[in-house]
C-alpha cells in the first residue's frame, strides 16, 4: 500500500469530486430481492458490428441459468473503446436477442447498462481506491511504455508496468501535482501488491479450483484519453453493484482471473461465481482438424448468417443448447422434454474445451424443428424472412400466403410422418418453387410415356378424392402396359421436374386442374 490520496487531489487526479461514497453506491444499487438459488446474469457484448456464435452461445448459457432458476438476464453493452465504436452494432445484438428470443431485463435500478454511461460511478470507486493508496495515478506516456517494454525484452524480463518498472507507483503529492500542473492527464493504475512466487486460488464453476501466480501488476482501472474503464475495472465494479451471481465469459479472460479475484478483495466484495466457456470448433474441411471458428474463414462464426441464410432460430438454439448441455438431445429424444427450454442444464457439464460445432449436425436439429412446427407458424417464419432478406423470387412465392401455406401443408397432416426435408427458410422456398410456373424448371431429358400422360389427361378430373384418382392411375398401367409406379412418375415428373417429391395427389391438389393440364399439356 501506498500513501493515499486526499479529497483535493482526488478531485484534480478524476478531474472532478466523486458523485458518490461507497455507501451510497451500495444503497443505491441494493442486494436482488429474488428467491435463494436465482441467478443473475449478464450478456456484455462489445458493441463492434460483429457478433460471433460464439458470443451467441455464451448469451444462450446467461439466459438459460437466469430464466431456469427465476433469475434475471441482463444486456450490458460494453462501449469503453471509443476507438472502435461502429455505427448500429448496438442494433446487432439487440436484434440478435429479438431473433434468438432471449428476453433481458434490464431494470432500471441497476442501470443504465451502456458502459459509457457509468462514469461516475467507476470514478466514485477509483476514488475510494485513491483514497485508500490502493490506486494512482499514472503518467507515463505511450512513448514512456514503448521504452520501458524494450528495456524489458532486451534483458528477458516480463513486460508490463510492475514494480520498479512502474515508474510512478510512489510519486509524491507534489511529484503528482507538478504534473498536473504540467497539463497532463493520467490514468489511474492497480497499485498492485500481489507477489507472484505466491499462488492465489481462483474458481471457476466448471473447472473448480485453479491456483495461479498473484498479479503484480499494475493494470491501468481508469484510462487517460477518455476517463472510461478497463475491461477489468468495469467489470469489478459493474458486477458487483449490478449483483450478478454468475458469469458467463469466453475461456479467452481466464488468465486474467486472479487479477479480478485480486480486485475483489481489496473492495471486500464477493467475486461472483465465474463460468469460463470453451470456444466453439469447427472441422476443418481442407485438414480434417478441430479448430477455432474463424471470424475470417468460415461464414457460420457470424451470427447474422444465420438470420440472413434463414435458419430457424429455435433449431440453433436447441443445437446450440444440445452443445452445453450433453444430455438435452436424449431428453428430447426420450419425450422427457419437449425443448431446450424445459431442459434442467447443469453449469458444471457446460464443456470445459473445444466444443464442436457442426453444420451437419444443426441440419439435423433444424429438419427436426421445422418438422414439428405447425403450418402456420411454418408460413409466417417463411414470409417473415422472405421479406426481410429474400430476393425477389422469394418474395413473389410468400406474395399469396394462402397459397404457400397449401404448398408447405402438404405431408404434414399426419403428425406421425411429418415430412423432414425443410432445413432454412431459403431451402424451403427452393425445395418447392415448382409449384410456381415461373421458378419451375421442366426436366429436359426424362423419356416420358406419352400414352400414360395422354390418357391421364383425357380421365382426368381435379375433384376426384384419392381413391378415384388412383384408380384411374392403375386403369392407365392395364392399359399402357407398365407398372403403376411408372405411371405416377411420369406424372410426378411433368408435373414437378423431379423424380423425388412428396405426395403426388396432394401435389395435384395444391396445384389445381388448370396447371396440371398445363404442365402435362406441353410434354404433349
Ligand atoms: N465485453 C467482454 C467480451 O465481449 C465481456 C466479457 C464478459 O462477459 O465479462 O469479451
Amino acid at each position: 500500500m501506498r500513501n493515499g490520496l486526499d479529497k483535493d487531489l482526488i478531485k484534480r487526479v478524476l478531474g472532478a469530486a466523486p458523485k458518490y461514497t461507497l455507501d451510497e453506491l451500495e444503497a443505491k444499487f441494493p442486494p436482488r430481492n429474488l428467491p435463494e438459488g436465482a441467478y443473475v446474469t449478464r450478456f456484455a457484448p462489445s458493441p463492434t458490428g460483429f457478433m460471433h456464435i460464439g458470443n451467441l452461445y455464451g448469451a444462450l448459457i446467461d439466459y438459460k441459468l437466469a430464466s431456469q432458476s427465476g433469475g434475471v438476464f441482463m444486456l450490458r453493452i460494453e462501449d469503453t473503446d471509443t476507438k472502435r465504436e461502429v455505427e448500429g452494432a448496438v442494433e446487432v445484438v439487440k436484434n440478435a436477442m429479438r431473433d434468438f428470443g432471449f428476453v433481458y431485463n434490464n431494470d432500471e435500478t441497476y442501470g443504465p447498462y451502456y458502459q459509457s454511461q457509468r462514469k461516475d460511478i467507476y470514478h466514485s470507486v477509483a476514488a475510494d481506491l485513491l483514497a485508500r493508496g490502493l490506486a494512482y495515478p499514472c503518467f507515463l506516456t505511450a512513448e514512456d511504455m514503448e521504452e520501458i517494454r524494450a528495456k524489458q525484452t532486451a534483458a528477458g524480463f516480463a513486460t508490463g508496468i510492475y514494480g520498479e518498472w512502474a515508474r510512478d507507483r510512489d510519486l509524491t503529492d507534489a511529484e503528482i501535482i507538478a504534473h498536473l500542473d504540467n497539463g497532463e492527464v493520467p490514468t489511474i493504475r492497480l497499485y498492485s501488491v500481489g507477489d507472484p512466487n505466491k499462488r492465489i486460488f481462483c474458481k471457476d464453476a466448471v473447472r473448480g479450483s485453479i491456483s495461479f501466480p498473484e498479479n503484480n501488476e499494475d493494470l491501468v482501472l481508469v484510462k487517460s484519453n477518455d476517463g472510461l474503464p478497463t475491461y477489468h475495472f468495469a467489470h469489478l465494479v459493474d458486477d458487483h453493484f449490478m449483483r450478478t451471481t454468475h458469469v458467463v465469459r469466453g475461456e479467452e479472460w481466464l488468465p486474467s482471473l486472479p487479477l479480478h479475484y485480486q480486485l475483489f478483495r481489496m473492495m471486500e466484495w464477493t467475486p461472483p461465481i465465474y463460468i469460463h466457456t470453451a470456444t466453439l470448433d469447427k472441422i476443418d474441411a481442407e485438414t480434417s482438424k478441430q479448430r477455432k471458428m474463424s471470424k475470417r474463414k468460415d461464414p457460420e462464426a457470424n451470427v447474422a448468417f444465420f438470420l440472413q441464410d434463414g435458419w430457424p432460430t429455435g433449431a440453433v438454439v436447441e443445437y446450440l443448447g444440445n452443445i452445453l448441455a450433453s444430455g438435452y438431445e436424449e431428453a428430447k429424444l426420450k419425450g422427457v422434454v419437449k425443448s431446450f427450454w424445459d431442459y434442467e442444464m447443469k453449469p458444471k457439464k457446460i464443456p470445459m474445451s473445444g466444443a464442436l460445432f457442426d453444420m451437419k449436425k444443426l441440419e439435423w436439429w433444424a429438419k427436426e424443428y421445422i418438422g414439428a412446427m405447425p403450418v402456420a407458424d411454418l408460413v409466417a417464419s417463411v414470409v417473415a424472412w422472405a421479406n426481410e432478406y429474400g430476393n425477389d423470387d422469394n418474395k413473389m412465392q410468400v406474395a399469396d400466403e394462402k397459397y404457400l401455406a397449401a404448398v408447405l401443408g402438404i405431408e404434414r397432416d399426419n403428425p406421425k410422418r411429418v415430412r423432414k426435408d425443410f432445413i432454412t427458410w431459403r431451402q424451403t422456398l427452393e425445395n418447392v418453387a415448382f409449384f410456381w410456373d415461373k421458378l419451375f424448371k421442366p426436366a429436359t431429358d426424362y423419356e416420358y410415356n406419352k400414352d400414360a400422360l395422354r390418357a391421364f389427361l383425357t380421365n382426368y378430373n381435379p375433384a376426384d378424392d384419392k381413391d378415384t384418382w388412383w384408380s384411374k392411375i392403375v386403369d392407365i398401367a392395364n392399359k399402357v402396359g407398365i407398372k403403376n409406379g411408372d405411371v405416377a412418375m411420369n406424372l410426378r415428373v411433368a408435373l414437378s421436374g423431379r423424380t423425388n417429391t412428396p405426395d403426388l395427389y396432394s401435389i395435384m391438389s395444391v396445384m389445381g386442374g388448370d396447371m396440371v393440364r398445363e404442365r402435362i399439356g406441353r410434354i404433349l
